[in-house]
């Protein structure tokens, strides 16, 4: 339990500038990107190293008191949330790249530097870290690890995870592990690595990432696809995969996200078609354009009404910009946007597609869709109001109905915005009780006392959505 007594061991640790405990403080962090859920922590925490973390750890540990460690808060799934109050951590002390291994391909960081800048720093040597979030102007890569985050590049590069080689942690008991490392291979024991990967900062908090790093592709080329009927350009997606070719980036956007995102950009993208695709290659010259030309064939074939190839990179760049943009400009228009990413195998993008309009009607809500169909990741995103209970609970059970048919498709609840507690009601619609029941063994076997992240993946009580509380 939070106590002055805990407050005055935190300032002893970190010093008393590095603890925030005011009125306004704690109403900065008692929300992240999720809309919805509230809840004020008892204090906000910058270490500057591992070292006080570990301290923090084992007093937190022995007084019970809740650790949320904090990125960016971009999540959009109530993952940092200080639901049952505690401390919220921040890394803003612990924001430097440490190394750039040009011989084994690597970046070692600390976890609160912000993706973008990593990605740039690299780009300057000639060289590519390929996981873009289109929050990476503003997340971490702390953030980045912990929700196991994808981007537009998902389809060729994989995602976070398939990046990450070695992470430092410190676990509740104040224990500092190394799991990983500059290592091509290593099977010494578990793949405690991968198990950090996406877990939401519920099993320990990490203080230092290596990540693989890949030579910058040559070049690369971007082409819009119009379609008139949007099956046919979800049919688009399925034909460009299995005619063997794996481009970069295979995004779709449906015809009310055109709009705004139009409206939003002002770059000139049709606006009277019914769904485009965005579609990029990159590598070396020659098989770009070779990549291009063919899928822009299988576009038309599959009946797309126009297919235009970026003039110039600064065109291809407003194009992906614009994409990256969608959740913004969508958040514009109404007073709450819920954005979920139910994701199914790509071969069911266009059912899923389809039955997103169909449940949208059924429950007469306000949902557009845009997303990584290369991945099979939509973004089915609903416009509405948080003050309209009758209709938030018809968003509700639009989404709990996406959900069923997503992992009706063979897909699942979330593709890479995590679980937190905005869908910890949903989880046993993927994995069952039994698969429940050994998620939480392995959090009882890092975190005994239940100390970090409460109230995050794991059901127990909570509520759907509604999650407004004062601690
Ligand atoms: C406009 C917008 C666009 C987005 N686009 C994408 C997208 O394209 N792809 C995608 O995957 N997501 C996307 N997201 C979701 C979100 O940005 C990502 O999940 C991102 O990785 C979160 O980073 P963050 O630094 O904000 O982390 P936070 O939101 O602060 O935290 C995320 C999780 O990580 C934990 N955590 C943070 N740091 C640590 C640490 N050092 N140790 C342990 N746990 C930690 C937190 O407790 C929490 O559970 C988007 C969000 C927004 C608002």
């Amino acid at each position: 339990m939070f106590t002055d007594q805990v407050k005055k061991q935190l300032e002893d640790i970190v010093g008393e500038k590095n603890v925030a405990a005011s009125n306004a403080s704690k109403l900065a962090y008692s929300y992240d990107a999720t809309p919805q859920f509230q809840s004020l922590p008892d204090a906000i925490v910058s270490p500057k190293n591992t070292q006080e973390i570990a301290e923090i750890m084992k007093l937190c540990n022995e007084n019970k008191v809740p650790i949320v460690p904090r990125g960016s808060g971009t999540n959009l799934s109530a993952g940092t949330t200080p639901i049952d109050g505690g401390i919220v951590l921040l890394f803003k002390h612990m924001n430097n790249i440490l190394e750039i291994d040009e011989n084994n391909l690597t970046i070692t960081t600390q976890p609160g530097v912000n993706t973008l800048h990593l990605i740039t720093e690299v780009e300057k040597l000639g060289l590519f870290y390929p996981p873009d979030p289109s929050s990476m102007k503003i997340s971490q890569i702390g953030g980045n690890i912990n929700e196991n985050s994808g981007g537009l590049r998902g389809l060729k590069y994989g995602v976070t995870r398939d990046y990450v080689m070695g992470l430092e942690v410190v676990l509740p008991n104040g224990d500092i592990i190394r799991a990983g490392g500059k290592l091509a291979k290593d099977v010494a024991g578990y793949d405690l690595t991968r198990l950090f990967v996406g877990s939401e900062g519920t099993l320990g908090i990490v203080t230092e990432i290596t990540l693989k790093l890949l030579p910058l592709p040559e070049t690369k080329k971007t082409m819009l696809a119009l379609y008139e009927d949007i099956h046919a350009a979800a049919q688009t997606v399925s034909k460009i995969l299995s005619n063997r070719i794996i481009p970069t980036t295979l995004e779709f956007l449906d015809q009310p996200t055109l709009k705004v995102v139009e409206d939003f950009s002002n770059i000139g993208l049709p606006t009277d078609v019914k769904a485009v695709l965005l579609i990029e290659q990159d590598g070396d010259a020659q098989s770009v354009d070779k990549d291009i030309h063919k899928m822009a064939e299988i576009c038309r074939e599959n009946h797309a009404i126009q297919v235009d190839v970026a003039k110039s990179p600064e065109e291809a760049e407003a194009l992906t910009t614009a994409r990256r943009s969608a959740l913004s400009a969508l958040a514009r228009l109404k007073p709450t946007t819920i954005l979920e990413d139910a994701t199914v195998p790509r071969s069911e993008i266009a059912n899923m597609v389809e039955a997103i309009a169909i449940i949208a009607e059924k429950y007469d809500v306000d949902i557009c869709t845009f997303g990584h169909a290369g991945d099979g990741n939509l973004h089915p995103t609903c416009l509405t109001d948080v003050r309209d209970k009758e209709e938030i609970h018809r968003v509700e059970q639009a989404f709990e109905e996406i959900f069923e048919k997503a992992v009706e498709l063979g897909g699942t609840i979330t593709g890479e915005h995590g679980v937190g507690a905005m869908k910890a009601d949903y989880l046993h619609l993927k994995l069952g009780e039994a698969g429940i029941g050994a998620m939480r063994n392995i959090k009882k076997a890092f975190d005994p006392n239940n100390i970090m992240n409460p109230g995050k993946i794991f059901a127990k009580n909570s509520p759907k959505r509604v999650v407004v509380s004062q601690s």
